[in-house]
């Protein structure tokens, strides 16, 4: 058996065991088995010691891109210059470092006729992604390359490193945003903003591009496919470009270092990018959404219906402490309703993404049009329906949780302004008198949810 796997912290989003299941056809090798498998900073070092012996390769994602080479005994040319790999080859009981993004970015870019000839680009990232486009952007002859990192120190270095390598590009970190330059042909996102399960930043870093222009948007990120940054950059009139085909080049040139060339490698692309098109087409249309104004119940019954019918449970409020750091209150108060609502779109759109879930929306997700769009296309939307009775009785314990009734505003102004929203649920369940228990089991009935034996 020839084994091989993608290792990273997280794991859990990446596509690339669906690339390998599908390459091992076209590259005629039966006995080839790939997984992800997770692994933490503190055990690369283990993991690759004994990966040696058992494995033919492993693919490198974030955030091991960089730490990765201290473990390995030979370094390609290219991993030599940037000082990031995305493959490590083990054969004769050695470990050699690869980097396939380099060439996967080049060749995405080509393909969307992005020409970077005497070009300004604006790149988000100082990591082993934005080290492999930076010596893309070099190769390609771009005239400057202005880099926006969290820490602007990697940004300055990663700046110095390949002003060194390609004299004729101005690498530089523009960390205040300042009036240097606002015009660029290509804006790139090779940082893990955005990425399915990572931190909701605020302020977003993306706001920047809101005072630019630019012609192309290319996001390395591939899901959710379309991303926060794809979005911003559609709305200034940007081509956009998300991470797919540069994962699928880059796997199947791995593909080459690991084990054969592939035969008519543009026909595996294009099969390739259109079965796993359909398969993330395919994600999250089977969810369960859970709508109703605040006291309804919806996190309670949504725990007991996730757990008798083996989905996962996502409850967007809690998310949203989770995934920032803050309350509910605290980022109405620190920031307002508006940066709340975009937050909890941003968590929508996410979980939307996934399959087999219950979801808990907020009491005012639906507010927007473009949730109740999404949450219709997802999923079945099921509205927990409460009389103003029961309603005000639980609510009376929990005004301090709850934001909006904090400040004593009118309760009854705000459920009639919601309701509309709620009633386009094509499913109602009236949970008056009903424990939170006996609402899970009305809905499971009336829905015909199968029961996790
Ligand atoms: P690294 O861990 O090496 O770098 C992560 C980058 O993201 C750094 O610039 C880091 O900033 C930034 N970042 C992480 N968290 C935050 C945050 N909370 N706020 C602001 N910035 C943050 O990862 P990689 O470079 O390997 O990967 C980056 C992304 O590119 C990932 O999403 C990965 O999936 C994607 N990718 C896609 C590929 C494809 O084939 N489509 C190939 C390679 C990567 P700081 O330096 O300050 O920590």
């Amino acid at each position: 058996m020839k084994k091989a796997a993608v290792i990273g912290d997280p794991i859990s989003h990446s596509l690339s065991p669906a690339i390998f299941n599908l390459l091992k056809q076209y590259g005629g090798v039966p006995d080839f088995l790939y997984e992800a498998i997770h692994v933490p900073a503190l055990e690369l070092g283990s993991f690759l010691e004994r990966a040696r012996k058992d494995f033919i390769g492993v693919n490198v994602t974030l955030p091991h891109k960089e730490k990765v080479l201290d473990y390995v005994d030979d370094l390609s040319p290219e991993v030599a210059r940037i000082g990031a790999a995305n493959v490590i080859r083990f054969a004769d009981g050695k470990a050699k470092a690869h980097n396939t993004d380099v060439g996967a970015i080049l060749r995405t870019l080509d393909t969307h006729d992005v020409v970077l000839a005497g070009a300004d680009v604006l790149l988000f990232g100082a990591g082993g992604a934005a080290k492999a486009a930076c010596e893309a952007f070099g190769m390609m002859g771009a005239r400057s390359v202005a880099i926006v990192n969290r820490d602007g120190m990697k940004a300055e270095a990663m700046g110095a490193a390949f002003v060194r390598h390609f004299p004729q590009t101005d690498f530089f970190s523009w960390q205040d945003g300042g009036a240097k330059k606002r015009s660029f042909t290509l804006v790139v996102n090779a940082t893990s903003v955005g990425m399915d399960g990572s931190p909701i930043i605020w302020p977003s870093p993306f706001e920047l591009l809101d005072t630019c222009t630019f012609s192309f948007a290319f996001d390395l990120i591939y899901r959710p496919a379309m991303t926060t940054f794809l979005k911003r950059s559609a709305a200034r009139g940007a081509t956009t470009i998300g991470g797919l085909e540069m994962l699928i080049d880059q796997a199947m040139a791995t593909w080459s270092v690991w084990l054969n060339d592939l035969v008519d490698p543009e026909k595996v692309k294009r099969d390739l990018r259109r079965e796993l098109t359909t398969l993330l087409e395919k994600e999250g249309t089977d969810n369960l959404f859970l709508c109703g104004f605040m006291g309804a119940g919806k996190s309670s019954v949504g725990k007991i219906v996730a757990e008798k019918t083996g989905r996962s449970f996502f409850d967007i409020d809690q998310q949203v402490q989770r995934r920032t750091g803050r309350t509910v209150g605290e980022i109405f108060q620190a920031f307002g309703e508006p940066t709340f609502r975009e937050i909890e779109t941003e968590l929508l759109n996410e979980a939307s993404h996934r399959s087999h879930q219950v979801i808990a929306l907020g009491g005012g997700t639906l507010l927007r049009q473009e949730n109740l769009e999404v949450v219709l296309r997802a999923g079945t939307l099921v509205y927990l329906n409460a009389s103003k009775e029961h309603l005000a009785a639980r609510l009376a314990q929990a005004k301090t949780a709850r934001p909006l009734l904090a400040d004593g505003s009118d309760t009854e102004a705000l459920f009639r302004s919601r309701e509309p929203a709620y009633l386009r649920a094509p499913v109602h369940v009236v949970t008056d008198g009903l424990t939170p228990r006996e609402v899970a089991e009305t809905l499971i009935q009336q829905l015909s949810l199968e029961k996790k034996s």
